[in-house]
């Protein structure tokens, strides 16, 4: 049986259609703009593609960019200003601190002075700390991007077995989080894990979030199961020519889709989602700011 294939990009597509929505109705009923602020520190080229396009996509539906380009000498004292104004400029709602920083800069202090309500990539750590309580915080948006699209297919995930592989603090972590907000049982799969295949194949759901290109074959997937491949990978591609490379997930594609009842494809998966559920926090946190009633199903 082939294996449904969840289109990211085209989910992604309808997100920030409600983004641009909400963000419509904001100016026209309470002359509100929600605004991103993003900074980035030094010339590192795919942090300036991913910079570039979310303030492509900021403007796009209708919301203010703000972007702070920062050398990469910028010290830490001058960061935290940049970030203490923004904190306090009523026109930003949302700060992104593009990572990784340089290596003289402390990525938990730079992240952990963005005001909490403004924290749009749900690093602060009160963030993560409610989060983990079940209360209402601003969500890390790969997380929220794929449980966006398990909601989308599933409807209700309560009492699914489902498996993380990573357990960073910025995907695997808070995917657990929200899974077992959904009412998941949830293991979470490391480096650590003994007989992954084993931990995998009892899955309904799997998300892949480890960085290792097609490290996950078809042959451990449950048939049936759900398949969120996190993962980007760049790997050489020589039928595409000398030189040539391709993108690829954690999971392999080909022998996993065999087996799956659904998969995300890299790219075309999680990956579009993420700058979406960006712009989804962004205008969560200016309706939060304003005492408004929040937009319904961009957020956890
Ligand atoms: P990370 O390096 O911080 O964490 C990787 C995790 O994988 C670790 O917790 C580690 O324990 C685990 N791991 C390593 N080797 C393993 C193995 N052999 N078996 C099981 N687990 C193993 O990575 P990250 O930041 O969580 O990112 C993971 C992947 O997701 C990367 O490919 C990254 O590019 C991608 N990513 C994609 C998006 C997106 O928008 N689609 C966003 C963030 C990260």
């Amino acid at each position: 049986m082939a294996a449904n294939i969840i289109d990211g990009k085209a989910f992604a597509a309808t997100v920030r259609e409600k983004v641009a929505g909400h963000v419509a109705r904001l100016k026209a009923d309470n002359d509100i703009t929600p605004g991103l602020a993003v900074v980035l520190v030094g010339e590192d080229p795919a942090s300036q593609v991913y910079v570039r396009s979310k303030g492509k996509q900021t403007v796009e539906v209708g919301m203010n960019s703000f972007e702070h380009k920062l050398d990469s000498g910028t010290s830490e004292a001058d960061l935290l200003a940049l970030i203490d104004t923004l904190n306090n400029d009523p026109a930003v709602h949302g700060i992104l601190v593009q990572l990784p920083l340089p290596k003289h800069l402390n990525e938990d202090l730079v992240i952990n002075s963005i005001a909490p309500s403004k924290d749009v990539d749900g690093f602060h750590i009160s963030n993560v700390g409610l989060l983990g309580t079940g209360q209402k915080s601003m969500v890390p948006c790969t997380p929220l991007g794929c449980l966006m699209m398990l909601r989308d297919y599933h409807g209700s995930l309560s009492g699914m077995n489902a498996v993380v592989i990573g357990r960073s603090n910025i995907v695997g972590k808070p995917m657990a989080q929200l899974l077992l907000g959904d009412s998941c049982t949830v293991t979470i799969a490391h480096s650590r894990t003994k007989d992954l295949p084993e931990v995998v194949g009892r899955a309904d759901i799997v998300i892949a979030a480890v960085g290792r290109p097609e490290m996950v074959p078809g042959e451990w997937i449950k048939e049936g199961a759900t398949v969120i491949d996190v993962g980007i990978n760049r790997i050489d591609a020589p039928e595409k020519g000398e030189g040539k490379t391709r993108l690829v997930g954690d999971v392999d594609f080909a022998s996993a889709a065999g087996r799956a009842g659904a998969i995300t494809p890299v790219p075309g998966g999680v990956g579009p989602m993420t700058i979406a559920c960006l712009l989804a926090n962004t205008v969560t946190a200016a309706c939060r700011a304003n005492g408004l009633e929040e937009p319904e199903g961009l957020t956890a």
